[in-house]
């Protein structure tokens, strides 16, 4: 026994979806359309969905943004653990690929709850800011261009309120934050938003390794 995370093999990694994971049929479909396009390595995995979904009940959330929807699956899952009145403002670029999840969305009957936004996510971001919506969601959820990552999180955490939840995704990028050769401009932007965090005390923080890893930050 260590007290690293355990290494997951692929039986191993089997068997905790084997005894955890609740993914309704509209999901499934979706993660399998997904496979088979461009840019399939985008989409979260089902456990981290439904992780999502649990911390959305865990923290009562009913306004939440989303930050690069790609086809819908995190958008869909954290749709299906608010309330009926919940909203998600799904913020991306891609007609083709949001088209994808939006046929999902109304398949399972949260549509009415997803208010996608195509255009770049700083300009949607600071319209709701303009728009009065200073503190005024409850989750957040950054897979986005990494490059932007940092704007994304000064954003959110003025939208946020007291209490609100950031979930930032592959903080760890495939290891290559640690490799001193990699000097892109993704690699380094993850760094310092990595570094940063650890030192904000806007926020309390923990990082998990949670598929690519996954940051967690709540606003004080
Ligand atoms: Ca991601």
């Amino acid at each position: 026994m260590s007290n690293r995370p355990i290494r997951l093999t692929d039986a191993l990694h089997d068997y905790l979806l084997d005894v955890s994971l609740r993914e309704s049929d509209v999901q499934k479909r979706l993660r399998a359309e997904t496979s088979g396009i461009r840019g399939a390595r985008m989409q979260i995995s089902p456990e981290q969905g439904q992780f999502m979904g649990l911390l959305i009940e865990l923290i009562g959330a009913r306004r939440t943004i989303e930050v690069g929807t790609y086809t819908g699956y995190s958008a869909l899952s954290v749709a299906l653990a608010l309330p009926e009145n919940g909203k998600v403002v799904a913020c991306d670029i891609s007609e083709e690929w949001t088209s994808v999840g939006r046929r999902y969305w109304k398949e399972a009957g949260v549509e009415h709850k997803i208010d996608l936004r195509l255009a770049p996510a700083t300009e949607t971001l600071d319209g709701l800011l303009k728009d009065g919506q200073t503190g005024q969601f409850d989750f957040m959820f950054i897979d986005a261009d990494k490059d932007s990552y940092d704007a994304y999180y000064e954003r959110g955490l003025k939208l946020l309120r007291v209490g609100g939840l950031i979930a930032i995704d592959n903080v760890l990028w495939g290891g290559s934050v640690i490799d001193k050769a990699d000097r892109t401009k993704d690699t380094r932007a993850i760094r310092a938003l990595n570094k940063k965090i650890r030192n904000d005390e806007r926020v309390s923080v923990s990082m998990l390794a949670m598929g690519d890893g996954l940051t967690l930050a709540r606003k004080r």
